[in-house]
């Protein structure tokens, strides 16, 4: 039996037995188990095809987490304000319960995620578009965040000669690219903390925000320590920022975003992980089947809707010359099953929304000495996932551009969807320089079995997250923590998943001598 790597839908049993080692080893040696291949006896079974179909069957029409946003709606500003007032109130005795008492509640917040991995796929796919074999680990990292963060705050009370002071509350705004794990990481960290939280699920995914947010209520985060609420306009969200009785920002989202917070609250501490522009480079001496495969998952996994996709390839030397890589690549792109979540055999599913603005303009214009290898189309769709709030379609095929010029529109913009653009190097050292030439640096990978490329590359890259023969998303807490440089990170710029990050929550103080 082959252990099936994380980022797969997997059978969770089997993966859980293996335990954290054996996944790793399997992620390391690209042991990718698909989801057709998962034993198919019992329809409970997490993982199984059965299992898959119940909870897809349950997608189209899903009300899940509907009660809570409903309650959470926010109309104005004096309910915003006894939100916020309940909040401070309650981080006293949230504070006070201490490390260990929280992390008992964290832990069995994991638990209760878990127990509803279904319903977080479930309300995923029905809201964002999540195919299973992109939702599913998403709720791994949730689960890993819980037990990860639960471990750090009692590591933190433990520090010799200095003194954790956690933040009173913490404002968590995260995107509805990953709705669950992303909301779920920054609440729990804070919580972990010993601070309060107000959470704000992007409008797009707050039912899955909601049905975290239940969890974690069930697990026994008190109701007042983690509010959720849904801001009635763009007015009462900016005042929930720029409120000073908040301590500290976790955001994910653009650039321009968390610029504007930072502008609203000069003095707030931001712990924001904002755009990205990644790229693959692949060497002459790269496996190119492996590279072909990596670059077309990290392109179009949730329709390019990761800030850590791959939104370009740079093919140095005879990678570049010769018919075979680039081919090789048509061909992975060409054979993805394109479609909504409810169907289990959709590889890459909707974007969020019809794409309008920069994301339009990336799917239907190319710049000068540009082509299409591959024109992405928007394609019809009966299924009512196909449509976003507004009704209006939301299913397009994948695209590929040659041609993409240094310092070229498309070498330099984010578009965030399903566009991969091929440019081409002489040399390592040149496809490193287009790389670096992007203001962001967020993920970055190369695909070259030489060692000396490697530690050039190694020594040279501007970027966050680095992956070495393998795709550039999907990382992994505590083992690949995960944030960005340049301007892809706003404020303190410490991992989401790494071992400081509790670290920017709170304050030290030095520890009274003991008499
Ligand atoms: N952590 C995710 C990954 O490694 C990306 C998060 C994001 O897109 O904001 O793929």
């Amino acid at each position: 039996y082959r252990v099936p790597a994380p980022n797969r839908v997997q059978d969770r049993r089997h993966y859980d037995e293996a335990g954290a080692e054996a996944r790793v080893d399997a992620l390391v040696a690209g042991a990718y188990e698909a989801f057709e291949n998962t034993p198919d006896t019992d329809p409970d079974l997490p993982g199984n095809r059965e299992w898959g179909r119940g909870i897809a069957s349950r997608m189209v029409g899903s009300e899940l987490g509907n009660a809570t946003v409903a309650a959470s709606r926010v109309e104005n500003e004096s309910t915003l304000n006894a939100i916020i007032e309940r909040g401070i109130a309650a981080s006293e005795g949230w504070r006070a319960l201490g490390a260990d008492e929280r992390a008992r509640i964290l832990y069995r917040a994991g638990e209760r995620l878990e127990a509803r991995r279904a319903e977080l796929l479930e309300v995923m796919g029905s809201e964002c578009g999540k195919t299973l074999d992109q939702g599913d680990p998403e709720v791994s990292e949730a689960i890993d965040f819980a037990n990860f963060y639960s471990a750090l705050g009692q590591e933190l009370e433990r520090v010799d000669g200095a003194v954790y002071e956690p933040s009173r509350l913490v404002a968590v705004i995260p995107p509805w690219n990953f709705p669950v794990a992303i909301p779920a990481g920054g609440t729990l960290a804070a919580l972990a903390s010993g601070s309060a939280v107000i959470i704000k699920p992007a409008s797009q995914s707050a039912r899955s925000g909601a049905v975290m947010v239940e969890a974690l209520w069930e697990a026994g985060v008190p109701k007042d320590v983690l509010q959720m609420v849904q801001p009635a306009d763009r007015a009462l969200g900016s005042a929930l920022v720029s409120d000073p009785r908040i301590d500290r920002l976790i955001l994910t989202g653009a650039y321009e975003t968390a610029v504007a917070f930072r502008e609203m609250r000069r003095d707030l501490p931001i712990l924001a992980e904002t755009s990205g522009k990644n790229a693959i480079i692949v060497t002459p001496n790269a496996d190119l089947d492996l590279a072909a495969k990596d670059v077309a998952q990290s392109a179009f996994g949730h329709a390019g809707q990761k800030c850590s996709a791959a939104s370009l390839v740079i093919l140095v030397g005879s990678v570049a010359t010769s018919k075979r890589f680039r081919n090789q690549l048509l061909d992975a792109v060409k054979s993805l099953k394109v479609g909504t979540p409810e169907n289990l055999e959709t590889q890459m599913g909707t974007v969020i929304a019809a794409p309008s603005g920069k994301l339009l303009r990336g799917l239907t214009q190319l710049e000068p000495g540009q082509s299409w290898e591959i024109q992405p189309r928007e394609l019809p769709s009966d299924s009512p996932l196909a449509r976003d709030r507004d009704g209006n379609n939301k299913l397009w095929s994948p695209g590929v551009r040659s041609g993409v010029q240094r310092g070229s529109e498309y070498h330099l913009t984010e578009y965030f969807g399903p566009i991969l653009g091929v440019m081409t190097a002489k040399t390592l050292d040149e496809a490193i320089d287009i790389v670096n030439d992007i203001d962001y640096g967020l993920t970055s990978g190369l695909h070259s079995l030489d060692s000396d490329e490697l530690a050039l590359w190694l020594r040279r890259i501007q970027a966050g997250n680095l992956y070495v023969n393998r795709g550039i998303t999907g990382a992994i807490v505590r083992r690949q923590p995960f944030g960005g440089w340049k301007k892809s990170a706003i404020g303190a710029g410490t991992k989401a998943g790494g071992p400081s990050y509790l670290h920017g929550l709170g304050t030290w103080h030095d520890a009274e001598p003991v008499a």
